[in-house]
């Protein structure tokens, strides 16, 4: 492994747009620039920091990391692909469908007896659970967009309709976004949703637009507006079939989602009228909310939050690779398999053809080959807490990228929550 190791300030940051780009006009602050390096290896800065890294930027759990994160691995996407089995390639329609049906059992149970109970005790609850369970119709959706759902493109682009846009989410307008997401991740400029802002952009930014994007939850209540209005420096939407998301050939599928999107909007607007305005925030308004928040946290930790500042890439350092090795698992305890093994986010990202049901046995046998590369996730506490720790302490560091160079890490304005705040 290589003995030196990058000194950046804070990593990671994020490319949500959305909901803060709203606010990002105006404003130019000047930072300082502090470099202070805090272990006996040598420095080799590959970007300039902007605030002093701290203790854990460079010690987990009591150890100095050696590891360059940026160095090219010496395995090759091949290894990593002999390595896994050869039945986890394969995709069984009829399981997928058990999923969906016994997610689809789940939130109908779930809603016909929160109705039939009616108690604002047991709402909460029911609020918890189901918002958790829209979350795993969305990544059940999610296998029909990567095709890992069938081999058969009618079936999922059906089934993917389905649980989508009960859900909000324009199945083909988002389906076409992230797989531009898997196809540019780890590069700075090419990456879809929660890629790092430039300096230049970050400096734009007005004092409180910056202060909404950073702080929790604001960024967690994201995904909505990035359907509608993209990241901050893309234009474009989800639903327009005129989108610089999209390609000329694409524009009817997305015509034929918007449309879908737009049923279920009207069908909530019914609902309202005959059940009451009332009924359906309880039943359907907070659950989805709850989803956007699951959303917004998972795809949010899986780029970002490690101990250890990760490279984003530009240029002739990016690969495909190298941007799928910067990518976390997560665990998130029990509800691992209620929400489909989404925390197997590393396999996953190079391989999205892998069925979610094999991703934790394909992660397992591509980990020898991953080394370092691989990060072993935190173990979840019986409710996956932790992973609010790491999220505000990502958000209080990881604000922008420099404008320049191939490989960059996240740096923190330390003036953003005040002088000298203490980060941790
Ligand atoms: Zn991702
Ligand atoms: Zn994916």
């Amino acid at each position: 492994m290589a003995s030196s190791r990058v000194i950046s300030s804070s990593q990671c940051g994020l490319g949500m747009g959305s909901i803060l780009w709203l606010y990002t006009r105006e404003g130019i602050k000047v930072l300082t620039k502090t470099l202070v390096p805090t272990s006996k290896t040598s420095v080799k800065p590959r970007a300039p920091p902007i605030s002093a890294p701290t203790n854990n930027d460079f010690i987990e759990k009591g150890n100095v990391l050696d590891f360059d994160p940026s160095a090219p691995p010496s395995f090759t996407i091949g290894e990593i692909r002999a390595a896994i089995p050869k039945h986890c390639w394969v995709k069984s329609p009829w399981r997928s469908l058990g999923y969906v049906g016994r997610d689809v059992a789940v939130v109908i149970l779930l809603g016909v007896v929160a109705s039939w109970f009616n108690n604002w005790v047991l709402w909460p609850f029911y609020w918890v659970f189901q918002g958790t369970m829209f979350w795993a119709l969305f990544v059940l959706g999610h296998d029909c967009g990567h095709g890992s759902f069938s081999d058969n493109k009618r079936l999922n682009s059906v089934v993917g309709h389905l649980l989508h846009s009960f859900i909000l989410v324009p199945y083909h307008g988002w389906r076409i976004s992230h797989k531009t997401h898997h196809q540019n991740h780890g590069h700075v400029e090419n990456d879809e949703s929660w890629h790092p802002i430039s300096e230049k952009t970050y400096k734009s930014m007005n004092d409180s637009s910056r202060k909404l994007r950073f702080t929790a939850p604001f960024p967690l209540l994201a995904y909505p507006v990035y359907l509608l209005y993209r990241t901050p420096g893309k234009s474009g939407s989800h639903f327009s079939p005129e989108s610089d998301l999209f390609q000329p050939s694409e524009r009817q599928d997305v015509i034929t989602s918007t449309l879908c999107w737009t049923i279920m909007v009207t069908l909530l607007v019914f609902s309202s009228c005959i059940l009451g305005p009332i009924t359906i925030f309880k039943l359907y308004a907070v659950p989805y909310w709850i989803f956007v928040m699951w959303l917004d946290l998972v795809t949010y930790l899986h780029h970002h939050g490690h101990q250890q500042k990760l490279p984003w890439y530009r240029g002739n350092e990016w690969s495909y690779l190298r941007g799928g090795l910067t990518t976390m698992d997560r665990d998130y305890g029990w509800i691992n398999n209620i929400h489909h093994n989404i925390e197997t986010h590393v396999i996953h990202h190079l391989f999205p053809q892998i069925p979610h049901y094999h991703l934790v046995e394909a992660t397992k046998a591509a980990k020898p080959v991953l080394g370092k590369y691989y990060r072993e996730p935190e173990k979840s506490w019986p409710l996956p807490f932790h992973l609010i720790k790491i999220l505000v302490r990502s958000l209080r560091q990881d604000h922008f990228v420099s404008d320049f160079g191939d490989i960059v890490f996240y740096q923190t304005d330390p003036e953003l929550f005040g002088p000298n705040k203490k980060l941790n």
